[in-house]
């Protein structure tokens, strides 16, 4: 069995700062890490291999530094690890982000391939939780999101329980797949002694735009669909009004009547 893990790296802290001007990331300065979810998504990879065999590859999109989760990923038991790096991805929205990763899974696929792409749920910088449902689309494999258990791996296969706002589900997923994470699929390991060596041996595989075959025109800031037009923190404020009364009704009752006054409702 070969899985795909996407990881990104991001802010170790969530006080994540946005520049006024171009509604983009402040990175420069933050220490970084491998995004907390996505730690959940290679563990479950890894522990798939076990259960299966087969192997692990990694791919993230990222600057030269992101190259750290890629060596971490090794040192938590990935075999294989490739990095899509190139001015050209700079300032991508989800939409670009995905586009170049498919492209990218693609061409692993060519090389060995793949069953199964596990994303994690969502970043702790952008948090979208755009970029696995948008890897199926583009790749046009089924997608299952929110993903808290892997019931059972086939040959074909692979059935998985997902959270749903009425409860969960039960769905068979035939290969290839792409699912999406949250915390209860895994128990992220610690990394070994021997992990570590491997990870500062590694050979990390670097793609460029064009090394993924990869159009322009869908790359990029001046690229992508979104806009960032304004960004902004919400300022606070202290005007807030407690509805008093003797009991749950009388308050309910008296809440109902200033949403009417202030015509909420
Ligand atoms: C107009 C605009 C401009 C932007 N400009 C910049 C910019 O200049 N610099 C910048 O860094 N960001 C920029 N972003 C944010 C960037 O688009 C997102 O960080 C990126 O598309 C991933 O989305 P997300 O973080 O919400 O991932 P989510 O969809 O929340 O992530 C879900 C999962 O997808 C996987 N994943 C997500 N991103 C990656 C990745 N890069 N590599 C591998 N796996 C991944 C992980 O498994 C993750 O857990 C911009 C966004 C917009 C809308």
């Amino acid at each position: 069995m070969h899985i795909l893990a996407c990881v990104k790296q991001t802010p170790k802290s969530d006080n994540v700062k946005i520049d006024p001007v171009t509604g983009c990331l402040i990175r420069s300065g933050a220490e970084s890490a491998m995004n907390p979810f996505d730690e959940y998504a290679l563990e479950e990879a890894v522990v798939l291999k076990e259960q299966m065999g087969g192997s692990v590859s990694v791919i993230t999109m990222g600057p030269p530094a992101a190259e750290n989760v890629l060596r971490e990923s090794i040192a938590r038991g990935a075999d294989k690890v490739y990095q899509l790096s190139d001015v050209a991805f700079a300032g991508s929205d989800t939409w670009s982000t995905s586009y170049a990763l498919a492209k990218g899974a693609g061409k692993i696929d060519e090389l060995e391939k793949i069953d199964v792409i596990i994303c994690g749920k969502q970043t702790n910088d952008s948090d979208t939780g755009h970029i696995g449902p948008q890897i199926s689309a583009w790749l046009n494999w089924p997608n299952a999101a929110f993903v808290k258990k892997v019931l059972a791996v086939s040959e074909n296969s692979l059935t998985v329980e997902r959270l749903t706002e009425a409860g969960t589900d039960v769905i068979e997923l035939p290969f290839p797949c792409v699912i999406s994470v949250v915390k209860e699929i895994s128990n992220p390991r610690v990394r070994s002694i021997k992990g570590r060596m491997a990870a500062k041996r590694a050979e990390v595989v670097k793609w460029t735009a064009e090394d993924i075959a990869a159009d322009k025109n869908k790359l990029g800031i001046k690229n992508c669909p979104t806009r960032v037009v304004k960004s902004f923190s919400p300022t606070r404020s202290t005007n807030a009004v407690v509805v008093e009364g003797a009991n749950a009704r009388e308050k309910a009752a008296k809440l109902v009547e200033m949403l009417k006054e202030n015509k909420y409702i």
